[in-house]
């Protein structure tokens, strides 16, 4: 089934409701300004000929602020009290998480992750395996990370989370303009930022993001029902929607408008780290983790997708890596520049990166290049494709 024009007009126009008049005509400015720089640097390389692959479709997902130390050592008992960890019920928690090994430990935070993810895929960032990840922007939050994700490009330049429309082009709206993309890529994001750092109003990707609503023309009906039961929620960030609804989103667009890019950006994690609650921050892993496991799954049950689709999944910065300042993170915060990267789909061996430091900006060229196309050859200044991502015994 083809996306339905009138569900991207109504993404389109709800962006355009929700901007603020002066960030629309900075929009205008920024695309007169930057179209001719864009056919010198950034232009789509249409002339490759994309390699043939089995995958015909990338989920990309994002757990923002996730600590690689949760990821590969699953909960951190030091953590676990009221005044470093803002823990309620610590003998709950430690009874939902704590394991006496990190084997179950981690199994206990993120079982997906670890009887799937980890067993089918590629893993990287891993210290037990000599193995670093690390965003190479110097700022090491959101905006500047979710930059280095999506266009492979480390600008320093980029250096606020504020609703700027992104002057470079990301992976997504590179894609957008090949053969084969057009209006088949989406993107659910719980930041409202997202649609300014993909740049919907120029890209012509729908990016359906914060508190907007999810239900559209012709939609299936239980959009409209979770639609409500946001209205009468408390939005405790006034940025940032519960990553439930978020992953509903997505799901509803697997199973209706069947994208062939789908971007997913949860962000609870981030959220709960910065308010102190190691046990919120805990149980947003699992919940993620869980929603990651059900739009696989949903994926692999149909024909669209199944055995044929890869996932992307990381987080956008690190965070410190004390009983305080795990909280938070920032280029003055050690730690901050660590992250994780996993990849599974048929393209790539199962195992860890073992000895070798890979970095954020190689993810945008990855994508890519599972899809079959040489995104770093057509934007030089991008990380090259991931090592190891692509199987050569075929
Ligand atoms: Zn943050």
């Amino acid at each position: 089934m083809k996306p339905s024009s009138t569900w991207l007009g109504s993404q389109v126009t709800a962006v355009l409701r929700s901007s603020r008049r002066n960030i629309c005509l900075l929009t205008l400015t920024a695309v007169l300004l930057w179209t001719p720089a864009r056919g010198m640097s950034d232009e789509p390389d249409t002339n490759s000929n994309p390699v043939k692959r089995q995958t015909e479709n990338v989920l990309l997902v994002t757990i923002d602020g996730l600590r690689w130390q949760e990821v590969f050592g699953g909960a951190d008992e030091s953590y676990m009290d009221k005044e470093f960890g803002g823990v309620k019920d610590i003998d709950a928690l430690k009874q939902r998480f704590l394991r006496d090994t990190q084997h179950r430990r981690c199994n206990a935070l993120m079982p997906f992750f670890w009887s799937t993810i980890a067993k089918q895929g590629r893993v990287y960032g891993n210290p037990e395996h000599d193995s670093i990840a690390r965003v190479e922007n110097p700022h090491m939050f959101s905006y500047p990370g979710y930059n280095e994700i999506l266009t492979g490009i480390a600008d320093p330049s980029i250096d606020s989370n504020d609703k700027n429309p992104n002057p470079h082009v990301t992976v997504l709206e590179w894609l957008h303009q090949l053969p084969g993309f057009n209006n088949r890529i989406r993107a659910f994001c719980s930041w409202d930022v997202f649609p300014y750092i993909i740049n919907s109003e120029r890209s012509g990707i729908p990016v359906n993001a914060g508190w907007q609503p999810l239900a559209y023309d012709g939609g299936p009906t239980v959009l409209k029902a979770l639609d409500h039961t946001a209205d009468q929620l408390p939005h405790y960030w006034e940025n940032v929607r519960y990553d439930y609804f978020t992953f509903r989103g997505a799901l509803a667009c697997i199973e209706y408008e069947k994208p062939r890019v789908l971007y997913v950006a949860f962000g609870e994690t981030d959220d709960w780290a910065h308010a102190g609650r190691y046990d919120l921050y805990l149980d947003a892993a699992r919940r993620t983790d869980q929603y990651i496991a059900r739009l696989w799954k949903t994926m692999q049950k149909m024909p669209e997708y199944a055995g044929k689709t890869s996932l992307v999944l990381t987080t956008d910065h690190g965070r410190g890596d004390t009983r305080e300042d795990w909280k938070s993170h920032s280029d003055e915060i050690p730690g901050s520049q660590a992250i994780w990267i996993a990849v599974m789909g048929p393209e790539t061996p199962p195992g860890h990166s073992e000895s070798e430091t890979v970095t954020q900006s190689q993810i945008a060229a990855s994508i890519a290049s599972l899809l079959g196309h040489d995104y770093h050859a057509a934007v030089p200044r991008s990380g090259p494709p991931l090592p190891q991502l692509i199987r050569h015994d075929r």
